[in-house]
């Protein structure tokens, strides 16, 4: 490492004691990190002759608060980044209380990266409490956000993790994930300088993936007329994606519950898809059998597979990356219309 990098670590780390959890703090901290490079060089170059610029021996540590940011962050800082998630494949965002353990995962990140949208509900008192001075980026910064759906979105838990209006699940839509690359690239870049050509040329390289990825999800729907495209699904996740590929999502009482729907709720549910003509149910909370059988015998929507919302699965199941996510929605979302 070298001289004037380490003169700007240290006046970044001392512009930024104090704390920042809001969109708006975490924006001008980072404004700040970007700024306190270049105001030090100068005096630094006084010193010692300005080494050439090395890339660090080892990965930069980036913490993020969950597993599709993660993918994110490692598509756009490959190898010379490791992650650390705060919620991991598989895991529920919406459920998710900070422990001691998650705050010290801060402790000597280069970089924190949240959704922003009112998602981390918890994360101001967090890094508060973790000591972490160091730069936030928040994804979604810049987006035009959706408004949530009326009555909450699925799984609250009813413990006050549903903060503002807004409707968190932006990266459901390959537009705004192209604006997280942006914001991620742009954080990598302020918190490394020495690697900012790199990350540039990886999120150029991953924002043409998304590309090809956004055109592949609109042609799958292709055909399928948009009187037909009416889903039901127990998470109201995904109104980012309706909205980009015209598919009408619904919520259902009783379907976004926790626990299974009452029987009332049951006939309840089939006499709103025969009415509005509902063509598929993506409902993994309902896992008797006989119910859903008795879905696809009176009415004609089909009852699809998994939709992957706020997480990855596992390295070794359908959905390990984001772009793997979107295909394997797209795929059950696009079999279940067609039928
Ligand atoms: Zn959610």
């Amino acid at each position: 490492m070298n001289a004037r990098y380490r003169i700007a670590r240290t006046s970044r780390r001392g512009l930024l004691r104090g704390g920042l959890a809001t969109a708006g703090v975490a924006a001008a901290a980072l404004a700040a990190v970007l700024a306190a490079p270049f105001a030090f060089a100068q005096s630094a170059e006084t010193d010692k002759p300005a080494a050439p610029a090395a890339a660090p021996a080892e990965p930069a540590r980036v913490v993020a608060s969950f597993s599709i940011l993660g993918d994110l962050v490692k598509q756009v800082g490959g190898p010379l980044v490791t992650v650390d998630l705060l919620v991991g494949p598989n895991g529920d965002m919406h459920a998710f209380q900070p422990s001691p353990a998650d705050s010290r995962k801060l402790a000597g990140a280069k970089l924190v990266v949240m959704n922003g949208l009112g998602l981390e509900g918890w994360a101001e008192r967090m890094i508060k409490a973790s000591g972490y001075t160091g730069p936030v980026v928040i994804a979604a910064k810049g987006l035009k956000p959706l408004a949530k759906p009326a009555g909450g979105h699925g799984h609250d838990h009813g413990h006050g993790h549903d903060h503002g209006r807004d409707d968190p699940h932006a990266w459901q839509s390959v537009a705004s994930v192209k604006l997280y690359v942006a914001n991620i690239r742009d954080g990598l870049a302020a918190a490394d300088p020495a690697n900012k050509a790199t990350y540039a040329a990886n999120a150029e390289a991953y924002l043409k993936t998304l590309d090809a990825l956004d055109r592949d999800i609109k042609a799958a729907f292709d055909g399928i007329p948009k009187d037909k495209r009416r889903v039901i699904t127990a998470h109201q996740a995904f109104r980012y994606y309706g909205a980009a590929y015209g598919i009408d999502f619904r919520g259902a009482k009783g379907v976004s519950e926790e626990s299974e729907p009452s029987a009332r709720e049951i006939a309840d549910l089939i006499k709103l898809i025969k009415k509005e003509k509902v063509r598929a149910l993506f409902v993994e909370n309902i896992s008797n059998r006989r119910l859903l059988d008795r879905i696809a015998q009176e009415t004609d929507a089909k009852v699809g597979g998994t939709l992957y919302s706020d997480a990855l699965s596992e390295p070794s199941g359908p959905a390990p990356t984001y772009v793997d996510m979107m295909r394997a929605n797209t795929k059950a979302l696009a079999d279940a219309l067609k039928g």
